[in-house]
């Protein structure tokens, strides 16, 4: 397969949002399954709109999940770094020279035009277009206005932009996720290209930066699929090879509605701050829309890179379905290394994880969470005081004597298990199983009252998980307060 060379274009006006990641993933997934490059290109052309830092947050959430862009800017130490590079520079606001010298072409060939009409004219235009019901686009006043009177407006400082000219004809956009889609010229609007402030368009900059940056395959989202047709011609125009297009489709809620826009819901920073793993965000959203074998959920990102295939991405809104991210992550956080887990549960946990009764709570309980951010009210109760009352430690119908003399005798039989029975929780179980089943007791008022000692709480890990976590002699010291309890 020829290398691809994939890009992803965000303009820095804000956090990173979820449809912005799985552009992303599907442009690096494709780059480094054909040994081609994934570029990260920053459109900053509408200097209004830009929010100070977004670019470094952007950064530094790609670098947190490991997809580092092979040109472009970086940041390595918190140092923000745009170097040149080989189709550089990659920040669109440092390269208005370039666009300047294709809007030259595109005026000398008269593929394109300077209008000068006011603000208030096309306000009025529109507004007739409104009430008469046209397509609203411009009515090519400007069109035709003469070299010399064009010069001569310019060097009276009348305020101008430059505009694409539509040819006649029709246009077809060949896109992979979405078939060929036809377009009528007569529809599209004569596109501004180059703005009065000097700065190009977005239309007019993607173009010319798809193309010099040699970018074969351009995938984005489908609210771009109508600006295409104007590309292509720009690209015709302009006489570059014009790239493989895929619109990927829309991010929807559970409910089939547009994917909210609120940060808290969109954010990827936000995902990974509630302790969502990066491998598990990775999973989740570079399956969004495309599943690769169709026969499971789970895919490791090497898997993702070499089977991803942009014909196969559905054409319908991908729903994001949040319960299906807990339950992907819940799946990554079980199989995880304990060494591993412990270093992502750091940053969400206030207590000493390199002590060996708490990492064995972690084993136990990082089952039972969907994301980091629940760790420390699981694991709380781990190394709290007792404050039950205990008349929790009565099993239903039995009286609190026998809770008592059950506590006592269990206490007995634990302190003659063999340290080898305290190796994992199931061991202990099989131990305490049979010991049951040797005194012809029932379960309930052996395990509940030994549970409720150990854990002090209604409900809680099983008294084997309890046993293992806190070992024999913490185990013991528990059971001896809990009888003490019950006078
Ligand atoms: N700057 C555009 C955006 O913010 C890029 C669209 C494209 O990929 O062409 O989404």
């Amino acid at each position: 397969m020829t290398p691809a060379r994939t890009r992803l274009a965000p303009s820095p006006t804000g956090f990173i949002h979820i449809g912005t990641l799985r552009t992303a993933l599907f442009d690096y997934f494709l780059a480094k399954q054909t040994g081609g490059e994934f570029i990260l290109r920053i459109e900053d052309t509408d200097q209004t709109r830009l929010v100070a830092g977004a670019l470094e947050s952007l950064l530094r959430t790609f670098k947190k999940l490991g997809i580092e862009p092979d040109e472009g800017p970086r940041i390595d130490n918190e140092n923000l770094i745009v170097e040149k590079g080989d189709c550089g520079p990659y920040v669109q606001s440092a390269r208005l020279d370039i666009y300047k010298k294709y809007v030259d072409q595109l005026l000398k060939q008269k593929d394109a035009y300077h209008c000068f009409c006011s603000k208030e004219r096309l306000e009025g235009m529109r507004e007739q277009q409104r009430t008469t019901k046209q397509t609203p686009k411009y009515d090519r006043h400007c069109l035709n206005l003469s070299g010399e009177e064009v010069k001569a407006r310019i060097e009276a400082g009348e305020q101008y932009v430059v505009r694409m000219k539509v040819p006649e004809g029709e246009t077809i956009v060949d896109d992979v996720v979405r078939g060929s889609v036809k377009f009528q010229n007569a529809d599209i609007d004569d596109q501004v290209i180059l703005k009065s402030d000097g700065f190009p368009t977005y239309h007019l900059a993607v173009v010319i930066d798809d193309a010099l940056m040699k970018i074969t395959h351009v995938i984005r989202g489908e609210e771009w699929l109508p600006s295409t047709p104007k590309h292509i011609m720009l690209f015709k125009m302009l006489g570059f090879d014009v790239p493989v297009f895929a619109h990927v489709p829309l991010l929807l809620n559970a409910d089939k509605t547009k994917l909210s826009k609120r940060q808290g819901d969109v954010a990827v920073e936000d995902y990974l701050n509630k302790g969502y793993l990066p491998e598990a965000l990775l999973n989740f959203i570079g399956t969004l829309g495309f599943n690769p074998t169709g026969d499971r959920e789970i895919y490791d990102f090497e898997e993702l890179i070499a089977m991803f295939d942009l014909s196969k991405v559905k054409k319908s809104g991908a729903v994001m379905n949040l319960e299906k991210l807990d339950w992907m992550n819940n799946q990554y956080l079980k199989n995880m290394e304990l060494k591993e887990i412990i270093e992502v549960a750091r940053p969400f946990v206030s207590l000493d994880l390199d002590n060996d009764m708490i990492a064995r709570a972690l084993i136990i309980e990082r089952d039972r969470i969907n994301k980091l951010d629940e760790l420390q009210e699981k694991l709380e109760p781990y190394v709290a005081e007792f404050q039950y009352d205990s008349s929790l430690l009565v099993w239903k119908k039995s009286t609190a004597q026998d809770a008592k003399l059950q506590l006592k005798q269990i206490k007995n039989f634990i302190e003659d298990l063999e340290d080898a029975s305290f190796v994992n929780s199931e061991a202990i179980e099989r131990e305490v199983r049979a010991y049951i089943v040797k005194n012809e007791l029932d379960n309930g008022s052996v395990l509940w009252p030994l549970r409720v000692a150990l854990s002090g709480q209604e409900k809680s890990s099983s008294p084997f998980e309890l046993l293992w976590v806190f070992g024999k002699e913490k185990g013991i010291e528990r059971i001896s307060k809990a009888i003490e309890f019950l006078g």
